[in-house]
């Protein structure tokens, strides 16, 4: 296998080398107790999360988009790349093993029929693969939808979450997720206004626990 990053040959089957593996995975000194962002000073919270309720648990995320993992994020998004994205679900799913997180599902953020159609794939389907196999938890893609919205990058703060509530609904099979832990997978974490308001909506049809795992945020 070559390291997904600097592209030097490797016996491990993993996407990164250990030497890019110890560089994009560091964690900043100090991170918001909620969703890992790096904070300066002695805060707990990061801005956006003592701004709003946040509806998932727990949150994990591999790397921080800033260190080098900018480019991975850009690979995934390639269906060429689909084994990138299924390696980095795996590495995702090992961590998530040695903090003995449990799942009943692991669950995509979904993404619209239009742009599916359009990319022939999506991302966060296939690092929810490898999450899935590596944990040995069931893959569901069945409880939530997305409608086709506008582009969420064009939009401020306040609009960004007006849309982003309106553009997810949950389907008829949401009763499944009563009583459920579920860890939601997608690749970015950036507001973290998609993740949330996923959360929301599965904790709105009775699940116990949501948890959130991205590859960057
Ligand atoms: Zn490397
Ligand atoms: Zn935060």
């Amino acid at each position: 296998m070559k390291c997904a990053l600097c592209g030097r040959k490797m016996k491990i089957r993993s996407p990164f080398c250990p030497s890019c593996s110890s560089r994009l995975l560091r964690s900043p000194i100090s991170a918001c107790e909620k969703c890992h962002s790096a904070l300066s000073g002695r805060r707990r919270l990061c801005e956006q999360c003592r701004g709003r309720k946040n509806y998932f648990d727990r949150f994990y995320n591999l790397g921080y988009y800033a260190k080098g993992m900018g480019e991975i994020i850009r690979k995934v998004k390639f269906r060429e790349e689909r084994k990138l994205a299924l390696g980095l679900g795996r590495m995702m799913g090992k961590i998530l093993k040695r903090e003995n997180r449990e799942y009943n599902y692991i669950i995509p953020i979904p993404m619209s029929p239009k742009r599916f159609h359009e990319r022939g794939f999506n991302q966060a389907y296939e690092i929810a693969k490898g999450v899935a196999k590596t944990m040995g938890v069931k893959l569901r893609a069945d409880l939530l939808e997305k409608r086709d919205t506008i582009a969420f990058e064009q939009l401020n703060r306040v609009q960004r979450r007006r849309e982003v509530k309106k553009a997810f609904k949950s389907t008829k099979k949401i009763g499944k997720a009563k009583g459920a832990s579920i860890l939601l997978v997608d690749d970015v974490f950036t507001t973290g206004t998609t993740v949330n308001a996923v959360a929301h909506l599965l904790k709105t049809g009775g699940a116990l626990i949501v948890d959130a795992g991205v590859i960057a945020r």
